[in-house]
């Protein structure tokens, strides 16, 4: 997960005098500044600590958890919502302009939603997403970033509070059937990406499209959830992570144009690839209660409590078959 965008929040939630900016020349893929140097040559020492991201999701060790509810998201359908998309040389970022999420487990606050960033592999057969399930590595990942509304800016306050960001991971992967059924969304959003191929460029929308566009087809009740930490140098461990577990379904273009477009810094620098960090030591994972089964309320002589049996039944074995 790549920060806020603003390096006054980005200073401060690295906390104990160090500063998550240029002065961190962090990388994915140079040996001289990728993964494995964090926690040692660039000195991040939250990047060596014990609730790292990401992580490799086990579904058979997740536990069921009744909190786990439904979310709320506010403005989430706003068609002005995407403002701006900036290619910061580590990512692909969109800067929104309003929305929050609350619900879904998550501590008694309201969380503003701030930017959202994707993570990729190399074309559509090299996967890059930075969660994984089952030892799955899906093609993308999408990071949602929410900040708690109380701080409200006040960073010395969030970088305090180990729960102050709530990240939502939606994985993205080709859709496997008729081309005309992906998300032509993601077509577009994609379509910005030849006007900001040098680290640095961004670009305004111009196109109408909501948060929920770029989320359609996917049910938000489903999710996995942990605690964990920034993907990126600080790697602060302020994160509680939501990792849904049905993907985006995109074309196989929007996916390539990822890794063959935008570019580390100028026209001559490599292009960005393998924008995920590796796997980090397992956490415990929770996820949201399967349907009951019991039926409480219906009349045991009513044709429609058989009728609710049956649909009941057809969940239990849809569940059994996922394998979830
Ligand atoms: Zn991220």
């Amino acid at each position: 997960m790549q920060l806020l965008g603003g390096l006054l929040v980005l200073c401060a939630l690295a906390g104990q005098g160090r500063c998550a900016d240029a002065s961190i020349d962090w990388c994915y893929q140079d040996a001289s500044c990728g993964p494995a140097t964090w926690p040692v040559s660039l000195a991040v020492e939250f990047c060596n600590g014990s609730r790292q991201s990401p992580i490799n999701i086990n579904s058979s060790k997740a536990v069921e958890d009744a909190e786990l509810v439904g979310f709320s998201f506010t403005d989430y359908d706003n068609k002005l919502g995407l403002t701006k998309i900036k290619n910061t040389g580590k990512t692909v970022k969109v800067t929104l302009a309003n929305g929050t999420v609350s619900g879904g487990g998550l501590p008694n606050s309201t969380y503003q939603s701030l930017q959202f960033h994707l993570h990729w592999g190399n074309g559509s057969t090299q996967p890059g997403s930075e969660h994984t399930v089952n030892g799955k590595r899906y093609p993308m990942e999408m990071h949602i970033v929410n900040v708690k509304a109380i701080y409200n800016g006040n960073t010395t306050l969030a970088v305090a509070d180990n729960e102050s960001i709530a990240a939502l991971g939606f994985f993205l992967e080709e859709l496997d059937g008729p081309a005309t059924m992906a998300s032509t969304y993601w077509d577009t959003l994609a379509s910005y990406l030849p006007n900001i191929t040098n680290g640095g460029d961004y670009a305004y929308f111009a196109d109408k499209i909501s948060l929920d566009d770029l989320l359609e087809g996917v049910d938000r009740t489903k999710y996995y959830r942990y605690l964990g930490s920034l993907t990126t140098p600080s790697c602060n461990e302020v994160v509680i992570w939501t990792v849904f577990k049905e993907s985006i379904k995109v074309s196989k273009e929007a996916i390539e144009l990822f890794s063959s477009t935008v570019r580390v810094a100028n026209g001559t620098s490599a292009l960005l690839l393998n924008t995920y960090r590796p796997i980090q030591p397992d956490q415990a994972i929770r996820t949201n209660a399967r349907p009951t089964t019991t039926t409480t309320t219906a009349a045991a002589s009513s044709g429609s409590s058989v009728t609710l049996a049956a649909a009941q039944m057809a969940i239990a074995a849809l569940w059994a078959f996922k394998g979830v």
